[in-house]
């Protein structure tokens, strides 16, 4: 089984030679871009470094995936939001909301996936999915309304929203939606295997019932729209919403080292596919070869699908602490039948 073959049946819960190694989110440190002689901002601006830095993912790294949207900005730049792209050593950060007031009356551009900030990742998801696609798999992002409507309106005005005035924060993720399922067609398109799905709606932003509330059926409805598989990204303690993520259909969840493993696993019950929850402060930035493998070794016997880091790994940490987490996987379940 190859590397790619690997990958699509883990985070569909399917029996697998060995462990997956991956991610749903960047993998990129700023030694990993020294490495590969390619780095931010640049990498999330033209489409052949951008590439080229995430092939490293693989190439380098070990991984079974490659993912080429390192920030969190890409549609809502295209939407209108101002961005800072960062340097080698920050992430991108938006600048300001596009908008005072939380209302619906905005249109979605018709040429979305044509403006630079889109065109830019469905171009280097080409460009992988011709050089590496037939070994790993090729992984697009997208961003949830949830997430879109914190960018798009600010996180402050946004939540308070949900307070007072929910059925116009409904109305405004209706519209969102389309920015969603219309970046991740086109991803499809250009050659992505399976999308991750961030939403940022983490427990201290977001109770429970908020969740279920607000998301549940958006999240079931970004899985029937979506044709392909699903990992949804939701940062922080999650525990309280699994049951719920369980409901919409989604074919993997990439979880936080703030849920226990096992508590995760048994959360998720057996259809639900588990990637991550391995913490990137104690592990893949401060870890040593033994307490990387201590790791790996404990996700593998709770059962994790795909084996890697819990969220975006910080661009300060090691990229051979990722190529240990990688060889320690590999050295839990030989890859010998693997071409
Ligand atoms: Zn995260």
């Amino acid at each position: 089984m190859k590397p790619r073959d690997v990958f699509l049946a883990a985070i569909r819960a399917q029996p697998t030679p060995r462990p997956a190694v991956g991610s749903a989110t960047s993998v990129v440190t700023t030694d990993l871009m020294q490495h590969v002689g390619v780095s931010f901002p640049d990498a999330h601006l033209d489409a052949e470094k951008m590439a080229t830095l995430a092939a490293a993912g693989h190439t380098v790294l070990g991984f079974d995936n490659v993912m080429p949207l390192f920030s969190v900005w890409h549609e809502s730049a295209a939407l209108g939001c101002e961005v800072d792209w960062g340097d080698v050593s920050h992430m991108p950060a938006g600048r300001r909301p596009l908008r005072n007031t939380l209302s619906p009356d905005f249109a979605i551009p018709d040429d979305l996936p044509l403006r630079p900030p889109c065109a830019v990742p469905l171009k280097a998801l080409r460009l992988l999915k011709q050089r590496l696609g037939n070994e790993v798999a090729v992984v697009g992002k997208i961003f949830g309304p949830w997430t879109l409507g914190y960018h798009v309106f600010g996180v402050e005005e946004f939540l308070i929203a949900t307070l007072l005035d929910p059925a116009a924060v409904r109305d405004v993720m209706r519209r969102l939606m389309d920015v969603t399922v219309a970046f991740g067609n086109a991803q499809i398109e250009a050659g992505a295997d399976a999308l991750t799905l961030g939403d940022h709606c983490t427990r201290d932003l977001c109770s429970p019932e908020a969740y279920r509330e607000f998301l549940l059926d958006l999240h079931a409805e970004l899985h029937e729209r979506l044709p392909c598989p699903l990992l949804l990204h939701i940062c922080g303690d999650t525990a309280d919403r699994i049951p719920f993520i369980r409901q919409t259909g989604i074919e993997c969840f990439h979880f936080d080292s703030k849920v226990p493993t096992p508590t995760a696993r048994e959360l998720a019950g057996p259809r639900l596919a588990l990637m991550g929850g391995t913490s990137n402060l104690d592990v893949i930035r401060s870890g040593t070869p033994e307490s990387i493998a201590a790791d790996v070794k404990a996700k593998i016997a709770a059962g994790i699908n795909v084996i890697g880091p819990e969220c975006a790994v910080p661009l300060d940490a090691p990229w051979r602490n990722l190529r240990t987490l990688v060889d320690e996987c590999c050295k839990a379940a030989p890859r010998s039948n693997l071409t």
